[in-house]
């Protein structure tokens, strides 16, 4: 007779090897794997949009709302996955247990490619009008010897510009709600003086 794998003898669970330890979470963080903390509709998580406030769920909905920025994101709790569905095409950002990562268009791969277009676009410009100006030196009589080192530094400025324009535009940078957020900030700072001072003066008051 042939032994067979599942013969009595063999049933005792086998521990599991030392050397090798679980692949997912113990790859970003072996050493603090325990205060990981999972996406859930509990949880209270930073927002990844404004990086000011924190989301949490929406009563009643499968969805978390920022309560700075007021943005609304859907989840996917499964991929521990975050979704801002107001813009198109969608932006992503994955939750690793501390912070949020990975964001992303939905769709759109935004590779070394584009990050090296968008160098060779800074630099390729500002460097032909670079050498050229030095090459080229106007007479030193002349009343706008300046002009080609500020040429030099416009073209600089302004492609960078349209590079970072281009990524407020792509992954939808709130300056507003920044801008509000430092206003709102503002506004509870001096209401918080104001009533500190009251309770001061009236404490002074009653001492009297
Ligand atoms: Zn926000």
């Amino acid at each position: 007779m042939i032994a067979t794998p599942h013969s009595p003898t063999r049933t005792l669970p086998t521990p599991p090897l030392p050397t090798k330890s679980t692949p997912t979470l113990s790859l970003i963080m072996p050493s603090s794997k325990i205060l990981a903390v999972p996406l859930n509709y509990q949880g209270v998580y930073p927002c990844p949009v404004c990086r000011v406030g924190k989301i949490r769920d929406m009563h009643l909905m499968e969805a978390m709302s920022c309560d700075f920025c007021h943005e609304i994101f859907t989840v996917n709790l499964e991929q521990q996955q975050l979704k801002m569905p107001s813009r198109q095409p969608p932006l992503t950002w994955r939750w690793n247990g501390f912070n949020w990562t990975e964001t992303q268009l939905e769709g759109v791969e935004l590779g070394w490619g584009y990050a090296l277009g968008a160098i060779a676009f800074v630099l390729f410009p500002t460097i032909i009008i670079g050498i050229v100006a030095y090459n080229f030196p106007l007479d030193p009589h002349a009343p706008i010897t300046w002009l080609p080192s500020i040429w030099t530094c416009l073209t600089f400025l302004l492609h960078f510009s349209i590079i970072v324009w281009l990524l407020i535009e792509i992954y939808q940078i709130p300056l507003g709600a920044y801008w509000r957020g430092i206003v709102r900030w503002r506004e509870v700072r001096a209401t918080v003086t104001s009533a500190r001072n009251f309770q001061r003066n009236s404490v002074i008051r009653n001492g009297e």
